[in-house]
């Protein structure tokens, strides 16, 4: 019996069967609330019927909300009283999981009675990560079930958790004679564990039940359990909302009568739903899918099966790992055997970190490092898919490399740079494909850093760009692509932010205030703690090798200062700080050092506020980002917002330095821009035309 166009009914051995089909992931869809209402009013008032099973077809249970329906009016039924009327049913419900259970899936799942569960399902509540809080009840049945403790894990860090840990959520779980072996979902899945809830239901049918919302909370947590997490979170998700609003909420579960803390939780929900922070991270999520999107369709004649990677130093070994983390077979080329041993050595030894902190198993140890061999001979790489060169970042060795390249492998072989600042178009002048030659810029670590800069050349195919997308995404990436311009878009964009660090400090400004300033508006890592980590002399040479983009005296002076003074950062002990048995301290002398050269210039130093410093740092972020834009180098505001989300640390409740120039008025940020323009009457504060239209 059709119940709406996504959800049926059928009657088996006495048991409702409410089917979800709503491809691709059940999302809960106006017609899915509606559909599954209308079963329950039906299934209890058929006296056929002695207990009910929701289930889905395809490859998941519910997967959460439509994001079709984001930002539209939501329309009746709402989802709390979906929920409500599945948790006051007369006749029970049992919920059939496989897949991955997320959001108002998994809160529809905590509101029925019973909960069978395929092996290897996964659930979570991901709502923190839109800066919201569960809104239909998960806030307060999940403790019912996991306790307190497991509940503000899950639902402050919004992160997938296995069915397989959580014993006293499942009341049966289904085996598919697999065990033991990675399940991935299966389309058989569905029907067996649609068949195995309803089994269950019948030999439960005449069972006495507990609403979920009558089952008592575990009380086996400490009494100061939500005062230490709000402090523990106003650390480790620093300046957000949400996950506070969560703990409130699920501290209410244990203090108020169900009702009343559910009233709460729903006020709570909305008060998130109506916040900046909020409208930030939701704009952050399609600001993503828009980076990825827009490019053409790949063939599967395109897909990529095998690689090599040149170079095994810092970041070949990393993207030789991300290529075997996710089952590509990877050919390491280094310029001799013994380097290649070192570099085979320098991926085990990684892997060996990686299984000692059981980031991975023996098992998942082992198959990854037999997927990587290594050569000296380039003979061997006549029938790879894709090279990814990461040799030494000099114009000379990258045109030998790939001219050598271009001698052995087939025509279809595609050449990707992991290049930071060199010119790909004319890397590509060294081949006879340059329509196969692509940039593939991946961050340090190139085995953890999500962000990818995708960069096309004036050559490039645009089917070697949806090649590497599609590759990029497959690791797990975040690609974005780019055009080709000094530092492409996240690094160019990082030097205008570094310059005005550096602005910073000749004007008095220290390195601690700098840092905290920016780390207490959201960024991940102060610039000058970045900085001596990376190595302050990397961009010093870089400096030196290239035409400096702006002829200022001032100019990254304080960095080359400390570079000068032998001051390189954490690898030499001391750079903007001083670091002693791998603590960092402020450093007297730095700001000694930077003075003598200020006073050199007649810059006087002044009592800088951190607001002052924040707003310098982001307006230069957000000038620098309209002139990528001027000059095609970037597609739009949303690549370059996912670029400083995936690749920089840029606070996601403020959704990128251009959603935020927009959110906090473009019309003042360009205000701004101009008396910075003619109070300095710098180069670099010139405003952008493109500005107004970001
Ligand atoms: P690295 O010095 O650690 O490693 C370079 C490796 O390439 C060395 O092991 C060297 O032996 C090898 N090599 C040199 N010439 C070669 C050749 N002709 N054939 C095969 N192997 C050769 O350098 P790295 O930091 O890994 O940087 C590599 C590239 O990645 C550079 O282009 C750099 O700009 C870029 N990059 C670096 C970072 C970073 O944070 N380190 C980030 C993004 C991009």
């Amino acid at each position: 019996m059709f119940l709406s166009d996504t959800v049926n009914l059928v009657i088996e051995d006495g048991v409702g069967v409410i089917r979800v089909n709503n491809p691709p992931v059940n999302a809960l869809s106006h017609s899915v609330r509606s559909g599954i209402l209308a079963g329950l009013e039906q299934a209890n008032a058929n006296p056929d019927i002695s207990a009910i099973v929701i289930g889905c077809d395809g490859n998941t249970f519910i997967a959460g909300a439509d994001i079709k329906e984001f930002g539209q009016m939501p329309k009746t039924p709402h989802l709390p009283d979906v929920l409500q009327a599945i948790r006051n049913s007369v006749k029970p419900v049992t919920a059939a999981l496989h897949g991955t259970v997320l959001g108002g899936g998994f809160e529809l799942a905590l509101s029925c009675h019973y909960r069978v569960a395929m092996i290897g399902t996964k659930v979570g509540l991901p709502e923190v990560n839109l800066g919201l809080i569960p809104g239909a009840s998960g806030t307060q049945l999940l403790p019912r079930y996991v306790g307190v403790e497991k509940a503000l894990s899950m639902i402050t860090s919004g992160k997938m958790v296995s069915t397989d840990s959580l014993t006293d959520l499942i009341d049966m779980k289904v085996d598919d004679g697999r065990l033991g072996q990675a399940s991935s979902p299966l389309p058989e899945h569905a029907s067996l564990v649609n068949q195995a809830s309803i089994l269950f239901s019948q030999s439960t049918a005449n069972d006495v039940f507990v609403a979920p919302d009558k089952r008592d909370i575990p009380d086996s947590f400490e009494e100061n359990i939500f005062e230490s997490w709000r402090k523990k979170l106003a650390q480790k998700a620093k300046g957000q909302l949400a996950p506070q609003r969560a703990i409130d909420a699920i501290e209410a579960t244990t203090k108020l009568p169900f009702n009343e803390a559910l009233a709460l939780e729903r006020t709570l929900f909305l008060a998130c739903r109506d916040s900046e922070q909020s409208s930030a991270m939701r704009y952050a999520f399609f600001a993503e899918k828009q980076a990825a999107s827009g490019h053409a369709k790949s063939t599967s004649s395109d897909d990529i099966q095998s690689v090599a990677v040149i170079g095994a130093g810092t970041m070949g070994a990393g993207i030789a790992i991300a290529f075997a983390n996710s089952g590509y077979s990877v050919t390491l080329v280094e310029t001799n055997e013994d380097l290649c041993v070192l570099g085979l050595e320098r991926i085990r030894h990684q892997y060996q970190k990686m299984y000692d902190q059981g980031r991975v198993s023996e098992a998942q140890k082992e198959h990854a490092l037999s997927l990587i061999s290594g050569t000296s001979d380039y003979g061997n790489l006549a029938n790879i898919d894709l090279v990814v060169e990461a040799a030494f970042e000099k114009m000379s060795v990258k045109k030998i490399i790939f001219s050598s390249l271009d001698a052995v492998c087939k025509p279809s072989t595609i050449f990707a740079t992991n290049t930071s600042y060199l010119d790909i178009d004319e890397i590509a002048t060294s081949t006879t494909r340059p329509e196969q030659v692509i940039g593939m810029h991946f961050f340090s670590p190139a085995n953890v850093m999500k962000l990818v800069e995708v960069v096309k050349t004036r050559s490039t195919s645009e089917q070697a760009v949806s090649a590497v997308m599609k590759t990029a995404k497959r690791l797990g990436k975040v690609p974005v692509c780019v055009g080709v311009g000094f530092g492409f878009v996240g690094n160019r964009m990082y030097a205008a932010y570094g310059r005005e660090a550096n602005m910073l400090l000749l004007e008095g400004a220290s390195p601690e205030q700098i840092d905290s300033a920016m780390e207490s508006w959201g960024m991940a890592m102060g610039p000058l703690a970045v900085n001596d980590m990376s190595g302050i002399d990397i961009a010093y040479k870089a400096r030196r090798e290239y035409p400096p983009i702006y002829d200022d005296p001032a100019y990254f002076l304080a960095a080359d200062t400390m570079v000068e003074h032998g001051r390189l950062g954490r690898k030499t002990g001391v750079g903007f700080y001083r670091y002693e048995n791998g603590k960092k301290t402020n450093d007297p002398t730095t700001m000694a050092l930077i003075a003598i050269e200020a006073e050199r210039l007649g810059i006087e130093a002044r009592r800088i506020s951190d607001e002052e410093i924040q707003n310098r740092l982001v307006l230069a972020l957000v000038n620098e980002g309209a002139n990528l834009l001027e000059k095609g180098i970037a597609r739009n505001s949303e690549d370059i917002d996912t670029i400083w989300l995936n690749g920089y640390g840029f606070p996601r409740f403020r959704g990128g330095p251009m959603y935020y120039a927009k959110a906090t008025g473009i019309n003042n940020t360009i205000e701004s821009i101009n008396y910075l323009y003619r109070e300095t009457n710098k180069a670099w504060w010139q405003p952008s035309e493109k500005l107004e239209t970001i």
